[in-house]
């Protein structure tokens, strides 16, 4: 048995959008409702962290280190789960210190995360940095990816996979946004290794397409080395489509703010501006485009990351009151 600390609501919901579905003309849209797996406003790293956070504990780990971009999802989240269990926690952020203090960066000083300013460039060398220092206070920091991306985070989308299986609803298409390929890795080898007839297509956020499709391989390959399970993927089977790159990462744009305000006027759901808009959007087109057949039921993987809408500039540029 691999260990795994239970600490996301599990399962999550798996609702239909036939709202949206009515207002895009077909094909039937679902929902996974990651944006609700419990801990502090939910999200996809909840899941990941659940393996992650088990094997820190079995090392004996005191301090979790991790890094992220100013309106990380996954820093909010490592940052909720330290304080649950106890443990200390250290975010290297790449951003503004001085930046309007909403979203996740304000929720990660809630759960008494010490933050770490530097930037983009320096982000990597910053995250040695900070956990050569606590390793030498004796603090006994326990380093996390960015996105918790490591063959063992990746084991959390296995179970997702088998969780959603278990609900029954029968779909041929899985959309999810990828970035640090931990997410799509483990619905790509949940559904390979159940056989899945359907296909799990990743709409990349930051990354070109080929990369991206080799991190995925590389990741699941791993994942599935650690589950005992003798599978390999290649990168010529993993799907993903990296048409809406938009502005860059982080850059919220008119499809995503289509999207944003599509999702929430005809369902009552919340995207994101960075990660779900993006992925959002990019399935909406698809749509639009007619890359899905009429029949086709199509399940939107949400990966939560709600939060960052009361963040600056998503918040104004949202915002659409006098
Ligand atoms: C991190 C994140 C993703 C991307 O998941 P990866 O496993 O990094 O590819 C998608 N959506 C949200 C909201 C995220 O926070």
């Amino acid at each position: 048995m691999i260990p795994r600390i239970l600490l996301a609501h599990l399962p999550t919901p798996l609702e239909a959008m036939p709202r949206l579905t009515v207002a895009l003309g077909g094909p039937r849209l679902f929902v996974k409702r990651d944006d609700q797996t419990g801990v502090a406003f939910g999200g996809n790293k909840t899941r990941k962290l659940e393996y992650v956070l088990a094997e820190a504990q079995a090392g004996g780990a005191r301090t979790l280190v991790t890094v992220g971009g100013i309106q990380s999802n996954h820093c909010r989240q490592t940052a909720a789960l330290a304080a649950r269990l106890g443990m200390r926690c250290i975010l290297v952020l790449s951003g503004e210190p001085a930046y309007n203090p909403n979203g996740n960066v304000l929720l990660d000083t809630l759960f008494g995360a010490k933050l770490v300013w530097t930037t983009r460039e320096e982000r990597d060398k910053m995250l040695t940095y900070a956990f050569d220092v606590a390793w030498e206070e004796g603090d006994r920091p326990f380093l996390i990816p960015l996105g918790a991306s490591n063959p063992t985070g990746v084991l959390g989308y296995v179970t997702a996979f088998q969780e959603f299986v278990a609900q029954q609803v029968d779909v041929d298409w899985i959309i999810v946004a990828s970035s640090s390929a931990g997410t799509q890795a483990g619905l790509a080898l949940g559904a390979k290794l159940a056989n899945w007839r359907g296909k799990v297509l990743g709409i990349s956020i930051d990354h070109p397409a080929a990369e991206l499709q080799v991190e995925v391989a590389r990741l699941a390959s791993e994942a599935a080395d650690r589950l005992g399970e003798s599978v390999k993927l290649v990168a010529a089977e993993v799907l993903v489509n990296d048409d809406y790159l938009g502005g860059g990462y982080a850059v919220m744009g008119e499809p995503e703010i289509e999207a944003i305000k599509l999702f929430a006027s005809t369902e009552g759901l919340l995207l994101d501006p960075v990660y779900t808009g993006r992925a959002a959007a990019g399935m909406i087109d698809l749509i639009r485009k007619g890359f899905f057949k009429p029949t086709d039921r199509v399940l939107f993987w949400h990966t939560g990351g709600t939060p960052a809408l009361f963040a600056e500039p998503y918040a104004r540029m949202l915002y659409s009151g006098d």
